[in-house]
C-alpha cells in the first residue's frame, strides 16, 4: 500500500522529535513529584517550573497566569464555568458565544443554559467570521462573559480576536478564546490581543495528548475544577503530568520559533490544494480565502457525502477530515457548515484537510490526483448528482 498521507492534522498532530526528546526524561530520570519536599520532588519542581515559564514567556504572560490541565476541552470547560460562577455572584448570567464554537464550549453553554443562564449565540457570516461591532452590541448590562474561538477548527477562519477583546475590556466584559486551533501556528499575545482567558492544547501543534493549559489573567477569578491537592495554585488538583508538560512547553517553543517559515509552506501547499479543487466543477471553498489558518482546507462537493469520499481516499492512503458528524453515528452534517448558512444538501459533501509543515509537494500532487477521480466515480453512483445533472434539481453550487 501507497505511503500514508496524513492532512487530519486539525484532529491531532504526529509528535516532533523534539516534543520526544523533551518527554523521555520524565519517563525514567525525573520521575519525582512536584509536591515532594526531598531531592527528587524538588528537582521535579524545578522543571515544571521551567515549562510553565516558557510557556508563558510564548504566550506574553506571567508563569502564575498559566493553569496546566488534560487539554483543550478541560481548559474550555474550567475558563467558561469559571467566567459564569463569578458572573452569576455579581447577578450576571449572561454569556455572548458564536453558533460555530468546538463542542467543548457550546455543551458547556448547553449546560449553563439548563442552570439558568442566557446565552445568546452570534451568528456567523457565510464567509466564516464574525466582527467585533457585533459582539459590542449583543453587550448587555448583566454580560458576565464572551467567548469567541481564535480560528475554527473546521474551516479555518481567524477571527478578529484583539479587536473583540478590546471590545470586552472596555465593556467590563471577561473575554475568553478557545485558542486550541491558533496556539503554535498564528502569533497569540495575550496582552496585545486583550485575551482575559485562552484554552490550548498541546496536540494541535506536536505535542503530546492530554494536556495542555489554560491561561487566566492574574486580576481574574479562576474556579478550582478538580478537587484535592493544592497543585496549579489549589485551582486543579493532581500530580502533574510533568513529561508532557516539558514536551508541550518543547513544542511550543519550537512551533514559534519556526512559525513563519511553517506557515509559509503549509500557506504554498494549502493555496495549490484550494486552486486545484476548485477546478472541479460544482465544488466550493468554506471560510474566507485570507483570513484563514496557513493549514486549512475545507471544500464541499455538491452531489456527494463526505463520508464516502473519507473512505475511499482512506483507502488511497489519504487521511482527512469530513465536516459531517459520521463518528457520533449521526446523519446531521456539521455545526459549523451549517451556522455558515450552507444547505444541508451542500454541506454533506464537505472535505477538510488540514496540513503541517511535515506535508510535502508530492503529497499535494498525490491529493489534486485522486481526489477529483473519487468525486467523479461518487458522482457518477450518485442519484442526486444525477437530478442535479438533468436539471430535475437546480445546483446549489
Ligand atoms: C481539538 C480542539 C479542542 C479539544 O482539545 P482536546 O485537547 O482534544 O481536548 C477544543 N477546541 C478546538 C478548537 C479544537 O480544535
Amino acid at each position: 500500500m501507497a505511503k500514508t498521507i496524513y492532512v487530519d492534522n486539525a484532529a491531532t498532530t504526529a509528535m516532533s522529535d523534539t516534543a520526544i526528546n523533551a518527554m523521555t526524561p520524565y519517563l525514567k530520570e525525573v520521575y519525582g513529584n512536584p509536591s515532594s519536599l526531598h531531592t527528587v520532588g524538588q528537582v521535579a519542581k524545578e522543571h515544571l517550573d521551567e515549562a510553565r515559564a516558557k510557556i508563558a514567556k510564548l504566550l506574553n504572560c506571567e508563569p502564575r497566569e498559566i493553569y496546566f490541565t488534560s487539554g483543550g476541552s478541560e481548559s474550555d470547560n474550567q475558563a467558561i464555568r469559571s467566567a459564569a460562577v463569578n458572573g452569576a455572584k455579581k447577578g450576571k448570567k449572561h454569556i455572548i458565544t458564536t453558533a460555530f464554537e468546538h463542542h467543548a464550549v457550546l455543551h458547556t453553554l448547553k449546560k449553563l443554559e439548563k442552570e439558568g443562564f442566557e446565552v445568546t449565540y452570534l451568528n456567523v457570516h457565510p464567509d466564516g467570521l464574525i466582527t467585533a461591532k457585533e459582539v459590542e452590541k449583543a453587550i448587555r448590562s448583566d454580560t458576565a462573559l464572551v467567548t469567541v474561538m481564535f480560528a475554527n477548527n473546521e474551516v479555518g477562519t481567524i477571527l478578529p480576536i484583539a479587536e473583540i477583546g478590546a471590545v470586552c475590556r472596555e465593556k467590563g466584559v471577561i473575554f475568553h478564546t478557545d485558542a486550541v486551533q491558533a496556539v503554535g501556528h498564528v502569533p497569540v499575545d495575550v496582552k496585545a490581543q486583550n485575551i482575559d482567558m485562552l484554552s490550548l492544547s498541546a496536540h494541535k501543534f506536536h505535542g503530546p495528548k492530554g494536556v495542555g493549559a489554560v491561561y487566566c489573567r492574574k486580576q481574574i477569578p479562576l474556579l478550582t475544577f478538580v478537587e484535592g491537592g493544592a497543585q496549579e495554585r489549589g485551582r486543579r488538583a493532581g500530580t502533574e503530568n510533568l513529561g508532557g508538560i516539558a514536551a508541550m512547553a518543547a513544542a511550543l517553543e519550537e512551533a514559534c520559533a519556526n512559525m513563519t517559515k511553517n506557515s509559509e509552506k503549509e500557506k504554498r501547499l494549502r493555496d495549490r490544494l484550494i486552486d486545484g479543487l476548485l477546478k472541479v466543477p460544482h465544488s466550493k471553498l468554506n471560510g474566507d480565502r485570507k483570513q484563514r489558518l496557513p493549514n486549512n482546507v475545507n471544500i464541499c462537493f455538491e452531489g456527494i457525502e463526505g463520508e464516502s469520499l473519507l473512505l475511499l481516499l482512506d483507502a488511497k492512503g489519504i487521511c482527512a477530515s469530513s465536516g459531517s458528524a459520521c463518528t457520533s453515528g449521526s446523519l446531521d452534517p456539521s455545526h459549523v457548515l451549517l451556522a455558515l448558512g450552507l444547505p444541508h444538501e451542500v454541506a454533506h459533501g464537505s472535505l477538510r484537510l488540514s496540513l503541517s509543515e511535515y506535508n510535502t509537494e508530492d503529497e499535494i500532487d498525490t491529493i489534486l490526483k485522486e481526489v477529483p477521480r473519487v468525486v467523479e466515480y461518487l458522482r457518477g453512483i450518485s442519484p442526486v448528482w444525477e437530478s442535479l445533472e438533468k436539471g430535475e434539481k437546480p445546483h446549489l453550487i
